[in-house]
């Protein structure tokens, strides 16, 4: 017997890194998974490598900036599964500048996909899920939603975004009756892909070194790991966390404490 025997969960930008992680440890407890990105290809290949394990997984292309696609992805999952209990809004990318050097163009980049993608996967999404027993949403926002990111500040309104809008929704849902728990999860320094896009490719002299990041960042100077978060989720996804609403997971070894 699985955790999640029964369960549809959506987790968005799950190509690979933390989004990949979640979806396999869902889907490895016994999900059906579908997993949507704006990278096609990875996508394909991500979910063709969760059948291989013997997992029910289907990739949508999506872009969660698009409202009218995440009516139709939606509307694929319902003829797919015929109902929705779980979703991770992961997809998300950081731009590693200050105020004073983001273009306005980034700016408005970086909040639509990590603010109106969550918002439209909340708007749209738990509708859905509540047409279940109950199900379980999971918002990825970041150790920079909890404190001060120099360098990143717009990266960190967004992420401190998600933090206020996953509570309000969770405190929204119980005011009209929906069985549907909210929370966010607050990654520290995780290693994927997403620090080779904020560094600057050029010679290598400016690009992030991920490794050295942490030694300097994060108390005793270790690295997360993909599956590190996932565990969180599945906490947050099970009905173990059924009393966890509206709450807030930190997994960042301390960075914020
Ligand atoms: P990642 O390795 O870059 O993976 C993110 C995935 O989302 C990529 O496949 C990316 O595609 C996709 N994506 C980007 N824009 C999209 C869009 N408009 N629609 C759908 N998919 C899109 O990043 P990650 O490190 O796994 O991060 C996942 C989440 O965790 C993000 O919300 C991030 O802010 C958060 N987080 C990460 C860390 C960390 O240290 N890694 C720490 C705190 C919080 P492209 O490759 O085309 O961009």
């Amino acid at each position: 017997m699985g955790r999640l025997d029964n369960r549809v969960a959506l987790i968005t930008g799950a190509a690979m890194g933390i989004g990949r992680a979640c979806a396999e440890r869902l889907a490895s407890e016994g999900a059906k998974v579908v997993i949507t990105d704006i990278e096609d290809h990875t996508g394909q290949e991500t979910a063709a490598a969760f059948r291989a394990k013997g997992y029910t997984a289907n990739f949508i292309q999506q872009d969660v900036t698009s409202e009218g696609q995440w009516q139709s992805v939606l509307a694929d999952i319902d003829r797919l599964h015929g109902r929705l209990d779980i979703l991770v809004n992961n997809a998300g990318i950081a731009i590693r500048k200050s105020i004073f050097e983001m273009t306005m163009d980034e700016y408005q980049l970086q909040n639509s996909i990590n603010l109106d993608g969550v918002f439209m996967g909340l708007k749209y999404g738990i509708p859905m899920i509540a047409k279940t027993e109950g199900g379980s949403v999971i918002n990825l926002s970041s150790v920079a939603g909890l404190k001060a990111s120099p360098g990143l500040s717009a990266y960190a309104m967004t992420k401190g975004g998600v933090r206020l809008l996953s509570k309000s929704v969770a405190k929204e849902c119980i005011a009209e009756g929906i069985k549907v728990r909210v929370n966010s999860v607050h990654p520290g320094i995780i290693q994927t892909a997403i620090w080779d896009k904020m560094g600057v490719p050029t010679d290598g002299e400016n690009q992030v070194d991920v490794e050295q990041l942490a030694n300097n960042a994060v108390p005793g100077g270790l690295l997360g790991k993909p599956t590190d978060i996932a565990d969180g989720v599945l906490f947050l996804a099970s009905d173990e966390s059924r009393y966890v609403n509206g709450s807030e997971l930190v997994i960042d070894h301390a960075i914020s404490a």
